[in-house]
């Protein structure tokens, strides 16, 4: 694989997990291929199997109200999730899913280069940043890894459960911002 239509057509036929027997449509990831910031959730939800694309529906609208707060839009960022099909139930991955599903992340990624990686949520964040990552706790602070930083925010649909997280987002997301701009200016070339 060594474009994103390579990745895509890998994923639209891709049967490496038993999830393929059980989603409507794989969800790859949406968004600009030149975006400085990369969003990563879990896995798609029941809407996004539907539909083949990420954050529609409830959780969408929250991304969205976020990503305005900061004055940013869907068009300059990139968002992914770590598994391309749903899981039944809106369960946790498995780890076996995870395995088999990371090596698109990897090339979205190795492709994209982003200045600043986010992860919706728990299960992404101990994915990506530490696996005792506790996001209640550790919510908005830093990882820096080669010439990426790294952070981690609730997930939209923890949002949805619990409005009183959405202001402390919207100041995580401003703070993304911030980051993504200090660190353009240190180095304006990807
Ligand atoms: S979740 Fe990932 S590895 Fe599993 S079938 Fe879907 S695209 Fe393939």
């Amino acid at each position: 694989m060594h474009t994103w239509s390579d990745i895509e057509q890998h994923v639209a036929s891709c049967t490496c997990c038993p999830l393929s027997r059980t989603r409507h449509l794989p969800v790859m990831g949406r968004g600009s291929h030149s975006a400085d910031i990369m969003l990563i959730a879990e896995a798609p939800g029941g809407q996004e199997d539907q539909e083949g694309l990420p954050f529609v529906g409830r959780s969408g609208k929250i991304l969205d109200e976020l990503l305005e707060s900061c004055s940013l839009t869907r068009e300059e960022i990139y968002i992914t999730n770590i598994l391309k099909c749903h899981p039944p139930g809106n369960r946790d991955p498995k780890d076996e899913e995870k395995a088999a599903c990371f090596p698109y992340l990897k090339y979205e990624t190795f492709l994209l280069k982003p200045r600043v990686i986010v992860c919706l949520g728990r299960v992404a964040a101990q994915r990506i940043i530490s696996p005792d990552y506790k996001i209640t706790r550790q919510h908005g602070t830093w990882t820096c890894r080669k010439d990426c930083a790294l952070t981690a925010v609730y997930h939209p649909s923890a949002i949805l459960r619990d409005p009183s997280k959405m202001e402390e987002t919207k100041a995580d997301f401003k703070e993304i911002v911030r980051k993504r701009d200090e660190l353009l200016r240190g180095n304006p070339d990807k």
